[in-house]
């Protein structure tokens, strides 16, 4: 089933899990969850949402109303939010939709339900200290154009800062990949 047609799908009462918005309001910037009357401002606003044809914050902030917890938490959309906060700003019920989706993306995290991409950067971001392993090749291209060396990553000192970040540890905790 793809991810549009599972948002989509039909609801089932067995779904629903009544006191999942309050696990969500509880949590910092996910307090004012229940305010969103659906107006629909944040996804018109959303710069990601123009290019997706499956990418709806309000979408996701109905499915937390509703008590979709799995569906919600499995969503591959969740993780397209680029956190720019236009939503939050705009939004007229003044829910901070980002901070909500932040939220989710947590709660996701902490079962281990994380895109492969983002486990594989958080990985590499303490292997290496970057985001993305530049390959051998690419440096052996550089020395021949004549190009410096690239500055060498700091993994210890950016570990070192990570320490006790949650998302990082649920992120790179070995198990069963999630998505994409
Ligand atoms: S802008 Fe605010 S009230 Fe409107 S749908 Fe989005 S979260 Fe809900
Ligand atoms: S913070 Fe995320 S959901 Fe909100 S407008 Fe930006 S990309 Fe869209």
């Amino acid at each position: 089933m793809t991810e549009t047609s599972t948002n989509r799908a039909p609801i089932r009462a067995s779904e629903i899990d009544p006191k999942f918005k309050y696990e969500v309001t509880k949590m910092r910037g996910g307090e004012k969850l229940l305010k969103c009357f659906q107006c629909g401002t944040c996804t018109s606003d959303c710069p990601v949402a123009r290019y997706s044809d499956t990418y709806r914050p309000r979408t996701l902030i109905r499915m937390a109303q509703l008590g979709l917890k799995e569906r919600v938490l499995k969503s591959d959309t969740l993780w397209l939010c680029a956190a720019c906060f236009t939503c939050t700003d705009r939004c007229p019920q003044d829910v901070e939709v980002a901070s909500v989706i932040r939220v989710l993306r947590n709660l996701a995290a902490e079962r281990g339900m994380v895109p492969m991409v983002f486990k594989d950067q958080a990985g590499s971001i303490l292997e290496s200290g970057y985001a993305y392993k530049i390959p051998e090749l690419r440096a052996k291209k550089r020395e021949t154009l004549g190009l410096p060396p690239l500055p060498k990553g700091n993994p210890e000192s950016v570990r070192k800062s990570l320490r006790g970040v949650k998302f990082i540890e649920a992120a790179t905790k070995k198990g069963e990949p999630s998505g994409q």
